[in-house]
C-alpha cells in the first residue's frame, strides 16, 4: 500500500491522481492535514498533520511506501519532515521517497538546506529511499506572467540566468513512475525540464501568447528589491524572491540531467506551452 502526504496540495493530488490511473484504490491512501480538501480523490483519506506526530502513525500504518511530500512551511520544515521519518521508521515502511530540491546537499540555493537537512535525516534512519530532486515548476511563473499580461512587461534580477522548469504533472508522473515500478532504492534524480529558458525568453513566450510585445527589465538586486517594497511585499518576503532570482542568475535552476523525461518516458512539457495556458486563463 502507497501513503502519498500532502495530498491536499497541488502536487500531492496530482500524484494521487496518476496512482489512481495504474492501482487499484485499496491500495492507495491519500494522507493530508486538511483531509477535506483530499476528499473526492476516489482513495482512503487519512489525517497526517507533520506538527503531530500521532497522526503521523496512524497515517503510514500498514505503509509499504510513502511518499513524503515537502511542507510548504519554510522555517518549520526540517522538524515537520524529521517526525514523519521518524514515523516511517515506526510504522515499517519499507521504503521512503522525498521530494527535495536540486543539488540540495550541494547548492548555494536560498531553499535547499530545509531539503539538505531533511536527506541527512532519511539517510540516518536506515530506511531505503528515494530523492525526487524536483527542479522548479513553470506554474512558480503564474502571477508574473498574468501581471506581465496586464502591463505588457515585467520586472526582475535573474539576468540571463536559465530555468530548466517542468510542470507540476510531469514531476507528479515522475514520483508516480518512482512508486509503481522496481529498482529505484538509493537513487537521487535531479528532475528538470528538456528546455532551458531566461526571463527575456519568457517575455517572448507571453507576449505571443498574448499576441503584444511583453518586455523584461532586468535590475539591479537593489533596485529589485526597492521595486517589491514599493510594491508593497514585505522586506523579508522582497529579500527571499531577490535572493531566487540571485540563484536564477548564478544557473543554481538551470541544469538539466534528462533524470524527468527518463523517469516519465517523455519529453517534459514545453514551458512556452504552460505560458500560453496560463496566458489564457487571464483571458
Ligand atoms: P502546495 O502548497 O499546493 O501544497 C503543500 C502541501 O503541504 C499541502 O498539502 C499542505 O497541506 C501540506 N502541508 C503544509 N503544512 C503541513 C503540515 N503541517 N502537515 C501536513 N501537511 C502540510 O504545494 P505543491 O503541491 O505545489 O508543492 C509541493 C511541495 O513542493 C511544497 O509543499 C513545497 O515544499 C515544494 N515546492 C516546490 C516548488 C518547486 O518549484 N519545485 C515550488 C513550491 C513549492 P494543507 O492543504 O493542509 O495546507
Amino acid at each position: 500500500m502507497i501513503v502519498v502526504t500532502g495530498a491536499s496540495g497541488q502536487l500531492g493530488r496530482l500524484v494521487v491522481q496518476g496512482l489512481r490511473a495504474k492501482l487499484p484504490a485499496d491500495q492507495i491512501v491519500a494522507a493530508a492535514r486538511s483531509t477535506d480538501k483530499a476528499a473526492g480523490l476516489g482513495v482512503e483519506v487519512r489525517h497526517a498533520d507533520y506538527n503531530d506526530p500521532a497522526t503521523l502513525a496512524t497515517a503510514f500504518a500498514g505503509a509499504d511506501k510513502v511518499l513524503l511530500v515537502s511542507s510548504n512551511e519554510v522555517g518549520n520544515r526540517v522538524a515537520q519532515h524529521t517526525a514523519a521519518v521518524e514515523a516511517a521508521k515506526q510504522a515499517g515502511v519499507r521504503h521512503l521517497i522525498y521530494t527535495s530540491a536540486p543539488k540540495a546537499d550541494d547548492t548555494a540555493l536560498v531553499l535547499a538546506p530545509d531539503h539538505k537537512a531533511t536527506e541527512e535525516a532519511i539517510r540516518a534512519s536506515g530506511l531505503p529511499y528515494t530523492f525526487l530532486r524536483n527542479g522548479w515548476y513553470t506554474e512558480n511563473y503564474q502571477e508574473k506572467i498574468e501581471q506581465a499580461v496586464r502591463d505588457g512587461s515585467f520586472a526582475g534580477s535573474a539576468g540571463d540566468g536559465r530555468i530548466a522548469s517542468a510542470t507540476r504533472a510531469d514531476y507528479a508522473e515522475a514520483a508516480v513512475a518512482v512508486l509503481t515500478t522496481d529498482g529505484h532504492e538509493g537513487k537521487v534524480y535531479e528532475l528538470s525540464g528538456d528546455q532551458t529558458w531566461t526571463y527575456a525568453d519568457l517575455a517572448d513566450a507571453i507576449g505571443a501568447a498574448a499576441g503584444r510585445p511583453v518586455t523584461y527589465r532586468n535590475l539591479t538586486s537593489d533596485e529589485h528589491r526597492a521595486a517589491l517594497v514599493e510594491a508593497g511585499l514585505p522586506a523579508e518576503v522582497a529579500g527571499f524572491v531577490v535572493a531566487l532570482d540571485g540563484n536564477t542568475a548564478d544557473g543554481l535552476l538551470g541544469e538539466t540531467s534528462g533524470d524527468l523525461r527518463r523517469l516519465i518516458g517523455r519529453p517534459t512539457t514545453p514551458y512556452a506551452e504552460t505560458v500560453a495556458e496560463i496566458v489564457k486563463s487571464v483571458g
